[in-house]
């Protein structure tokens, strides 16, 4: 089962990527926090990166592309992988494209989340990452059992940079110039599914349960 989803920055991907990852076993590859795991380690990908991170740009499409290349030929995703944040732009729909006919698979579920901007930048206030897992927290929506601290690990969350309002502002904006149109060359293959992102969290998670049975 191979599944990508969009949805504006805040829409609740990573939210629902862990719940498909636990449910059917499949791997999930956030380039999003990939690219925050090498600029914490400091590589020369994150150091490329970062700058457009944090103004809330997109990382250039050939970096982003060399990385997915690699990830997809790991063993882990031949049963199947959740693309979460990737592609983001119709050249990364076309490398993925590329991609994917050299491995000779293709993708089954398009899942786009919908959420208006002016509810995305209330989320993101209360946005809190478990960086090393990439599990997400809200503070009211979704908090953790111990308040600062993740469930599991119990290490310290962390809340992100590029979270404050003027830089999601210009996230969103991006989304809509730049991601949205992607949803338009994935309709003509017939496996687009449109799903509320404004309705709580459990009732999205069942939802998708739904589509992908
Ligand atoms: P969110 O989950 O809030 O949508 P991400 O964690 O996916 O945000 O991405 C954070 C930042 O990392 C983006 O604003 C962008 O700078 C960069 N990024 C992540 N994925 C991509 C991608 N596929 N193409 C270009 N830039 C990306
Ligand atoms: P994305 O990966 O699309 O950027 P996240 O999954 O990180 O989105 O969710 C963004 C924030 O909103 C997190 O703090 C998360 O706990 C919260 N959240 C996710 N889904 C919902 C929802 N359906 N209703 C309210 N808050 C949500």
């Amino acid at each position: 089962m191979n599944i990508i989803l969009i949805g504006p920055p805040g829409a609740g991907k990573g939210t629902q990527a862990k719940f498909i990852t636990q449910k059917n076993n499949i791997p999930q590859l956030s380039t999003g926090d990939m690219l925050r795991y090498n600029v914490a380690n400091k590589t020369s990908l994150g150091i490329s990166a970062v700058k457009f991170m944090d103004a809330g740009e997109l990382v250039p499409d050939n970096l982003i592309l060399d990385i997915m290349k690699e990830r997809l030929k790991n063993d882990d995703c031949e049963k199947g992988f959740i693309l979460d944040g990737f592609p983001r732009t119709t050249i990364q729909a076309d490398g993925l494209q590329a991609i994917l006919n050299e491995l000779n698979i293709k993708i089954d579920y398009v899942l786009v989340l919908s959420v208006e901007d002016d509810v995305i930048v209330e989320r993101m206030g209360g946005r809190r990452l478990h960086p090393a897992s990439g599990r997400v927290y809200h503070i009211k929506y979704n908090p953790p059992k111990k308040s600062g601290f993740d469930d599991i690990t119990d290490e310290k969350l962390i809340i992100r940079e590029d979270d404050q309002e003027a830089t999601v502002r210009k996230r969103l904006k991006v989304y809509h110039t730049q991601t949205k149109p992607i949803i338009d060359y994935y309709e003509p293959y017939n496996i687009v599914y449109k799903i509320d992102g404004n309705n709580m969290i459990e009732s999205i998670k069942n939802e998708i349960d739904d589509i992908l049975n």
